[in-house]
């Protein structure tokens, strides 16, 4: 809780900053308010749909409940983001993680420099913390140093790292992998894959490639197929997330980076607009930089 305090400083400072600013400034809620506060809103990313709907609530409550004030406004505003972050879907933040004894595989999908590798290595920790046994699958055999850099993580945590050299064939990568893991009796194996987007056509072969050995060797697998969005893009992640979404089925969304930027609200904007659920965020660099996502926390711990 306390890194997710801290992870969510700077969207925290800027938004509860300009809200309290608000409140200071229009003693009763107006039109004038609620103009300023759509405009808060809008700059921490949070979407245009998701915002004129919570306008519109909220607009509806401050009548019903015949408010005046702007007073304690605040808590109105986090009751009614999360009832419409959470009416976007029921779906569950869990990983679908499999019973002990039976392999697990999540693939991750990703373009380059969202902090693709940085998550594996993080979940990697996570899961290994939580008494199971992990494996990871370098997958991306385009991008230069990517093997290396997973192999890197892969000895930060203590987990074995299946690999070929670069160029070689993901899918090749993948069946060594998923055998690798079945052979040592390994709870999760994580795939890394490339995160190449410039070519649709490609991207959408390769993924469905890999996802078929996969399918092929592990009945109902890939369990989890997670796409890594760096929060500091912005409207490019939500860009990103259609591309991906229209490519494979991806199952959930991490965002990473959410700790270097103000406009924290994408996650709202990328769950409602998207319909997956948000599952993990990243918070820093480290090790236990990754949170799991829950709403009513992050929403209510923007004023807190
Ligand atoms: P990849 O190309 O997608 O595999 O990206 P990397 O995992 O190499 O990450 C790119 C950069 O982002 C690295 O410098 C990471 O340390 C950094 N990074 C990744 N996740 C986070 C995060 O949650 N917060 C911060 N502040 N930096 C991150």
């Amino acid at each position: 809780t306390e890194k997710f305090k801290t992870g969510l400083s700077k969207t925290r400072d800027s938004f509860t900053s300009k809200v309290n600013d608000l409140v200071a400034r229009y003693r009763t809620v107006d039109e004038d308010f609620f103009e300023e506060l759509e405009e808060v809103l809008l700059q921490a990313d949070v979407g245009f749909e998701t915002v004129m709907e919570l306008i519109e609530v909220l607009r509806y409550e401050v009548q019903k409940k015949n408010i005046k004030s702007t007073d304690g406004i605040q808590a109105l505003i986090s009751e009614k983001l999360v009832e419409i972050y959470e009416k976007a879907g029921e779906d569950s933040i869990e990983l679908n993680l499999q019973p002990k004894g039976e392999l697990t595989v999540i693939l991750f999908v990703g373009v380059n420099g969202v902090g693709k590798t940085t998550t594996i290595g993080k979940l990697a920790h996570r899961l290994k913390s939580e008494g199971r046994s992990v494996m990871l699958a370098a997958g991306d055999t385009f991008r230069a140093g990517a093997i290396d850099q997973l192999q890197v993580w892969g000895d930060r945590v203590g987990v074995e790292v299946i690999k070929q050299s670069e160029g070689s064939d993901p899918a090749a990568v993948m069946y060594d992998a998923v055998h690798a893991a079945k052979n040592r009796g390994v709870d999760v194996l994580i795939c890394d894959t490339a995160g190449r987007l410039q070519n649709k056509v490609n991207l959408m072969k390769e993924l469905e490639k890999v996802n078929r050995i996969i399918s092929r060797e592990v009945p109902n697998a890939p369990h989890e197929v997670l796409l890594a969005l760096d929060a500091t893009t912005g409207q490019n992640a939500l860009v990103q997330a259609q591309t991906f979404k229209e490519a494979t089925n991806v199952t959930g969304i991490v965002l990473t980076k959410l700790d270097g930027t103000a406009k924290g609200g994408i996650v709202i904007a990328i769950r409602n607009k998207l319909h997956i659920p948000v599952k993990f965020v990243g918070l820093g660099e480290q090790m236990d930089d990754l949170q799991p996502f829950d709403a009513e926390r992050y929403v209510y711990g923007l004023f807190a």
